[in-house]
């Protein structure tokens, strides 16, 4: 019996990186999980035969996060083929980098829609089952970013630093219901996301870094499953750093 046993859990953006290692260690401690993806199919797969191999349970689930519609229907599908989600992880997250004088609407938008909308819109259809279950963990991830701020991310920035507000709130709303909400912010994260870096912005973000390296998904994922277990009852509307140092509250 593992400590996430009996619950089902939905992670936003799993197919890769961060998504995916929290997707990968739920399961390893005994949960049921929902693989949430827009396009990389064939890595979804990968995951999903990965968690079978060990024993786990896994479903893919593919729709866009910033599409209202899409949610609704898709979290309704979850409902009735797999059960109620007594744990939802808000993790799919996009950037598009550019200095603020040139960054374009669409930039912003896109940024917004995908990385903050998209909480208020999977939290508001998952939410119901919570309340149903009398249980349930929120886990809403956001980056150091939006404490620090970072050239050519205002965005993106904005985005996470919404999210934060909005997990506090709900935080007070839900407590009474026996339902936590709480924000990871993770710093520089060896992903997909962070492969594109040029050089020069990698070696000044390690630089920046305390313990000299960048952190690695599981690492976020060990911290994402002890919030999503019995063991974080007494813990919500808080915000954990994992970030090697570079930023400490
Ligand atoms: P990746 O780029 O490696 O993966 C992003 C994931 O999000 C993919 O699975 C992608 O799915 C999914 N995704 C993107 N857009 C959508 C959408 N519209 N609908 C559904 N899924 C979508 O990112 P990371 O793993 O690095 O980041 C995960 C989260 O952590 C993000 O919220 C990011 O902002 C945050 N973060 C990351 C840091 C880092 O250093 N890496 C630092 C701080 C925060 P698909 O490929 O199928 O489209």
């Amino acid at each position: 019996m593992g400590e996430l046993s009996e619950k089902i859990a939905l992670i936003t953006g799993a197919s890769r990186g961060i998504g995916s290692s929290i997707a990968y260690e739920f399961a390893k401690q005994g949960a049921t999980v929902i693989i949430n993806y827009k396009s990389s199919e064939d890595m979804a797969k990968v995951l999903a035969e990965k968690i079978e191999k060990i024993g786990g349970k896994a479903y893919l689930s593919k729709f866009d996060v910033s599409n209202p519609e899409e949610v609704k229907e898709k979290i309704k599908e979850i409902e009735k083929e797999i059960g109620n989600i007594h744990i939802l992880v808000n993790n799919a997250g996009i950037v598009r980098d550019t200095l603020f004088l040139r960054m374009k609407e669409e930039d912003w938008d896109r940024v917004i829609k995908t990385n903050l909308y998209s909480v208020f819109y999977v939290t508001q259809a998952v939410l119901p089952m919570m309340l149903k279950e009398k249980w349930g963990r929120i886990i809403n991830i956001s980056s150091v970013v939006a404490f620090t701020g970072n050239p050519g991310q205002t965005n993106y920035a904005a985005a996470k630093a919404g999210i934060i507000g909005f997990s506090k709130a709900l935080a007070l709303e839900v407590a009474g219901k026996n339902i936590t909400v709480n924000v990871i912010a993770p710093g520089y994260i060896e992903t997909d996301m962070t492969a594109g870096l040029p050089e020069k912005i990698k070696e000044a973000f390690l630089q920046q870094i305390p313990l000299k390296r960048a952190g690695l998904p599981e690492e976020v994922a060990y911290l994402a499953a002890f919030l999503a277990s019995e063991k974080a009852s007494y813990i919500t509307g808080c915000v954990f750093h994992i970030n090697g140092g570079l930023y400490r509250g």
